[in-house]
């Protein structure tokens, strides 16, 4: 069984009102958590006090939620809490990771309840961001989106279709036409290509370059951020690329620069993908780095840039756990 949380605010207390936020958010809770209607055994709302005109479980049945069994309650009136918010839990009956969804002003719900949060790891190649990432996302629960695999994706595409990662009139057709979808599963994100899972394919070494190539499009950045912003719009996640700081989510609570010397960045590529049964020499490594750093430096749109808010931390001689205990440390000041 999983219980899935999610709330949203609305301006007056209408019919109207009320029966469309109901739906805008019953319609992100199964998107966001790739439900299907038939499988939600029962949704529960309670609504603040000062809801009076509908009841959210009517809305719920006229927008389309048949096979659920519904109940709508009213809350006592809480100090300092939110105005005018109906909240939601939904049951279903097989266990996945639940994605809570808050939207409008009912993302500043009380602590107790959550808050959703946004984390932004920026960094060169080889900084340790997807490590630190992930880590933080299985230990505060919360979603991980790697952005490089979108683009490694979009480079991938390139590829197989034949058209030069340079040529951006080609490159602006496969954009309007691409099947890019981004799923979890085990706490792990799934990267689909045209349906099918590239998850491996594009961690490949000429990828790398392929995918710094082509993110210098504007044709393939708006499209990448649009969907960034879709899903942590959404939820609580932990991003990192990088320009989700300057970009991406100018306005995230956390913002982190992770960066070490292009030897140190170098050598953990090199470990990583030995690891992973790649025959590859460490000098070459070293230099295709360093050029990736000048590609992802100096582009002219969302060049690789530490936030002015961003806390900058230099990996060269910490370890994996000694950077996120420093991260930790940063987000339980504010959470
Ligand atoms: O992080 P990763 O090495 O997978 O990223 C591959 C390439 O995608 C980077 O070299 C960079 O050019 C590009 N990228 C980007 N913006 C992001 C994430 C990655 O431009 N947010």
């Amino acid at each position: 069984m999983t219980i899935i949380r999610g709330a949203i605010t609305i301006k007056q207390d209408e019919k109207e009102e009320i029966q469309s936020a109901v739906k805008e958010l019953l319609e992100e809770i199964v998107s966001a958590n790739n439900l299907k209607r038939e499988e939600i055994l029962s949704i529960v709302f309670s609504s603040t006090s000062d809801i009076h005109s509908y009841y959210p479980a009517k809305a719920a049945r006229e927008a389309g939620f048949e096979s659920s069994s519904l109940f709508s309650a009213m809350e006592p009136e809480i100090n300092g809490g939110l105005k005018l918010c109906i909240r939601v839990m939904l049951f279903i009956e097989r266990n996945l990771k639940a994605h809570p969804v808050y939207l409008r002003d009912a993302k500043a719900l009380r602590k107790d309840l959550t808050q959703k949060i946004n984390i932004a790891i920026d960094g060169p190649s080889g900084s340790g961001k997807s490590t630190v990432a992930k880590r933080l996302a299985k230990d505060y629960d919360i979603l991980y989106l790697d952005t490089g695999a979108m683009y490694r994706a979009c480079a991938l595409k390139a590829i197989q279709s034949g058209v030069n990662v340079e040529d951006e009139r080609n490159i602006f057709n496969l954009m309007q036409s691409i099947d890019l979808a981004i799923e979890y599963q085990n706490g792990s994100q799934i990267t689909l290509l045209d349906g099918n899972d590239v998850s491996t394919e594009i961690r490949q070494p000429h990828i790398s370059m392929a995918a710094s190539t082509v993110s210098k499009l504007p044709c393939v950045r708006q499209k990448m951020v649009e969907k960034q912003r879709e899903i942590a719009k959404k939820m609580s996640c932990v991003l990192d690329g990088r320009d989700i700081g300057t970009v991406v989510l100018p306005d995230a609570e956390f913002k982190f620069f992770l960066t070490a010397s292009p030897e140190v960045r170098a050598k953990r590529r090199f470990d990583e993908l030995t690891a992973k049964g790649y025959s590859v020499d460490y000098e070459t490594i070293k230099t295709e780095i360093i050029q990736r750093d000048i590609q992802d430096t100096s582009r002219e749109i969302s060049p690789l840039k530490q936030a002015e808010d961003a806390i900058l931390i230099d990996s060269s001689q910490m370890s994996v756990e000694a950077v996120i205990t420093a991260i930790k440390s940063k987000l339980q000041e504010k959470i």
